[in-house]
């Protein structure tokens, strides 16, 4: 995969100040990415993707994460959207959409005002209409809505929950968010009003599918956590051989290696996790592999805005903008505390 994309992690490294900065998508970024096929990297190639494993989409989002955590999201989410319709859609469906998720921009939209973690109280409504269904309600949270022009939706039906594929439309009220982290993903909300979605356009047994989904891709959005974290070491490691204090560099203060120590340690340990839970996306592992992603980056963040000392929390700097996407990785594709009730649900099932 790593010959696959240097030129697209180098125009990602060039952008991310000015996506931090502004909280807009790049649609030149965007563009590039689908023209060397890589938003499409685990889609089957006989739906037009590259039909690579979710190791190596791992890969490719550990790469973006380094340079522009903003992007590796937004790819990460695209993928989301294209993994929903491939593990969970029928043979028809995924004639229909895959290929065209392989061209167009993808959102994965289940969180609303006032359902997050608990999307069995989910509001948005499927209203069936004998040959179609009639979409009512709000999304929010939702990465890439600013510039996706397919949305895969979950909502609630007379007879439990479906997940529905919707081309962006009249009906699709879209409202930009500013985000703290991870910015220049499109962060939106939306109203649906009155949105018509063909029956064949839709996956029954939805929260089933948004599980089977998030299991897979929980890895991949750990792989940002993978690339912010040694993005950090690589800062600190430069920086403190550069910085001097009290006569000395202070890479030569033990209390300084000790940092960077440690950090090294929990990536290391990090890298296998991603890697060998991307090739089993076991549930209980993907959430332990969430979990300790957002440690990580988080730890790996402050340790080296600690070396960089006051330039470090200044607005722009590279190790704080790290700083908040890292955190982002405590709350997407379900907060820490839900990772932790996925463990313990594992560790005490008889
Ligand atoms: C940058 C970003 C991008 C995102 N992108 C998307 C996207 O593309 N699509 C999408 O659908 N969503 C997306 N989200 C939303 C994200 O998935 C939700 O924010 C997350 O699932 C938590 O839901 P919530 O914010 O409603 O918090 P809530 O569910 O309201 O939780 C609030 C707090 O209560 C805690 N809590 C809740 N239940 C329990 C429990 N049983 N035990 C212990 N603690 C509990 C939570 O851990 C949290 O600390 C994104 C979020 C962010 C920040």
């Amino acid at each position: 995969m790593s010959t696959l994309t240097p030129e697209l992690v180098e125009l990602a490294a060039r952008k991310a100040a000015k996506m931090d900065e502004e909280d807009r998508m790049d649609a030149e970024l965007i563009k590039t990415a689908f023209e060397l096929g890589l938003m499409g990297v685990t889609v089957p190639e006989k739906y037009g993707g590259l039909g690579k494993s979710f190791k190596k989409l791992c890969m490719l989002i550990e790469e973006l994460g380094k340079v522009n955590a903003g992007f590796a999201v937004s790819v990460a989410a695209h993928h989301m959207a294209a993994n929903a319709i491939n593990l969970n859609g029928s043979g028809g469906l995924k004639e229909k959409w895959l290929p065209q998720f392989c061209k167009k921009l993808a959102a994965f939209a289940t969180t609303e005002p006032k359902a997050g973690s608990d999307l069995k109280s989910i509001e948005l409504e499927a209203r069936d209409e004998g040959d179609c269904y009639v979409l009512n309600g709000n999304k929010t949270l939702i990465t890439n809505g600013e510039l996706a022009e397919v949305f895969v939706v979950l909502a609630r039906c007379d007879n439990g929950f479906s997940l529905f594929v919707v081309e962006r439309g009249e009906g699709m009220k879209v409202r930009k968010l500013n985000a703290g982290g991870m910015r220049g993903s499109g962060l939106v909300s939306i109203r649906f009003n009155d949105v018509e979605v063909p029956k064949e356009d839709s996956i029954p047994n939805g929260l089933k599918a948004v599980m089977n989904t998030l299991n897979v891709s929980r890895p991949v959005f750990s792989a940002i956590g993978l690339g912010i974290a040694e993005r950090c070491l690589d800062l600190a490691i430069k920086y403190a051989k550069e910085r001097k204090a009290f006569g000395k560099r202070i890479s030569e203060f033990q209390g300084i290696q000790w940092m960077l120590a440690e950090v090294a340690a929990d990536i290391e340990a990090l890298r296998l996790m991603v890697y060998s839970t991307a090739e089993s996306c076991d549930p209980v592992r993907s959430a332990m592999c969430k979990l300790i992603a957002a440690k990580t980056a988080k730890k790996a963040a402050d340790v080296a805005i600690e070396i960089f000392g006051g330039h470090g929390t200044l607005r722009g700097a590279a190790v704080e903008r790290a700083y908040r996407d890292a955190k982002i990785l405590d709350i997407g594709e379900g907060t820490s505390e839900i990772m932790k009730l996925i463990i313990a649900r594992g560790l005490l099932k008889d």
